[in-house]
C-alpha cells in the first residue's frame, strides 16, 4: 500500500546475472503491475519480458541519458504512476544508472521499494569461503593502470574482505597488479559467470591465481569476473626465536617452504600460519 498520498511509487527490481530462474515470483509481479519499467538496454529487457509472457511499456534509461530521463520519470511518478527500474543484470544501481532518480524521489517524497535479488558481488562473496562479517565493495579499479595500482596500493592494509568487479580484458594485468600492490601471497577469488553454464569459483593465493587465469583461454577472452581479496591481517605478535629460525634455515636448504614452515611449526610448538607469515614478510 502506498501511505504517501497522490504519489506513485518507484520499484527497483533485480533481475538475473545469467540464470532465468533467479528472477523472483515478486519481481516479475511488479513487472507486469507497474505503468512503465525504466530500463538499461530495451532490447536486452524485452528478452527478459518475453521469456515470462510480461507486456509493458519500456523507457530507456542508462547513464548516458539519466539526467534527462530523471526529470521525465519523477513527474510521472509525481502523477501517482508505479514505476519499475531494472537494468541489463542484477540489482540495479549496482555499478548501474539510479541512484540520482533515488535520491530526487526522496527529495519528491515519492515512495521507493526495493525488491530484494540478483547481485554479483553479494552471490560471489556468499561462495569465497572469505570472512563475510566486514567487507567493502569497490565496484570496478580504474582503467588506467596508474590510478590502478595507486588505488590497489591504498587497501594493501585494509581489513575488511574488498569486492571488485572486473572485465575479461583486464583481468591478467589487474591480478599482476594485485600481486605488486597487495602481495603474492594474499588470498584471491575468482567468481566466473555466475549462475551460468561455465560458472566457475577459484581461490588461491594471488601469485597462483595468474597461473590459473591463463592456463584456460576463456579465462581471459569471455565471461564476467568478481574478484575477492581476503582483508588485511596484522601479524600476531608471535616469539620467532633465533633458535626457530634456525631450525627454519636449515629445513629450507634442502626442503620447500611449505614443507619447511609445516615441520619447524611441529617442531616448535607454534602456529604454522604465523610462521609461514613472518617467513614470507622476511624474505619480502
Ligand atoms: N548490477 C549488477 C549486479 O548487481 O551485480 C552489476 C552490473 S556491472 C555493470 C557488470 C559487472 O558485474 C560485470 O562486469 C561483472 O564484473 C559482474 N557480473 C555480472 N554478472 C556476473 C556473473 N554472472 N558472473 C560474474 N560476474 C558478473
Amino acid at each position: 500500500m502506498n501511505l504517501l498520498k497522490n504519489t506513485g511509487t518507484l520499484y527497483i527490481v533485480p533481475t538475473p546475472i545469467g540464470n532465468l530462474l533467479d528472477i523472483t515470483y515478486r519481481a516479475i509481479e511488479i513487472l507486469q503491475e507497474v505503468n512503465l519499467i525504466a530500463c538499461e538496454n530495451i532490447k536486452h529487457t524485452n528478452i527478459l519480458l518475453q521469456h515470462f509472457n510480461i507486456k509493458n511499456i519500456l523507457i530507456s534509461f542508462n547513464k548516458n541519458n539519466e539526467i534527462q530521463k530523471n526529470n521525465i520519470l519523477v513527474k510521472e511518478l509525481q502523477n501517482g504512476k508505479k514505476i519499475a527500474l531494472v537494468s541489463n543484470a542484477g540489482t540495479p544501481v549496482i555499478n548501474d544508472p539510479g541512484y540520482l532518480l533515488i535520491k530526487q524521489c526522496h527529495l519528491f517524497n515519492i515512495k521507493v521499494i526495493p525488491l530484494p535479488g540478483p547481485c554479483a558481488a553479494i552471490t560471489a562473496l556468499s561462495a569465497s569461503g572469505i570472512s563475510t562479517n566486514r567487507f567493502c565493495y569497490e565496484g570496478f579499479l580504474p582503467s588506467k593502470k596508474k590510478t590502478r595500482c595507486n588505488l590497489l596500493h591504498s587497501l594493501k592494509k585494509e581489513e575488511r574482505t574488498m569486492i571488485f568487479y572486473e572485465t575479461k580484458y583486464r583481468i591478467i594485468e589487474t591480478i599482476k597488479d594485485i600481486i605488486n600492490e597487495i602481495g603474492q601471497n594474499r588470498h584471491i577469488v575468482i567468481a566466473r559467470e555466475i549462475t551460468k553454464k561455465w560458472e566457475v569459483i577459484y581461490g588461491n593465493k594471488a601469485s597462483l591465481i595468474l597461473p590459473w587465469i591463463k592456463e584456460d583461454k576463456n579465462r581471459f577472452n569471455k565471461g564476467e569476473n568478481v574478484i575477492i581479496i581476503d582483508g588485511y591481517k596484522e601479524l600476531k605478535n608471535i616469539n620467532i626465536s633465533d633458535k626457530i629460525i634456525n631450525t627454519f634455515t636449515i629445513l629450507r636448504k634442502i626442503l620447500s617452504l611449505k614443507e619447511s614452515v609445516f615441520i619447524t611449526s611441529k617442531i616448535h610448538k607454534i602456529s604454522k600460519n604465523n610462521l609461514y607469515q613472518y617467513v614470507i614478510k622476511k624474505i619480502k
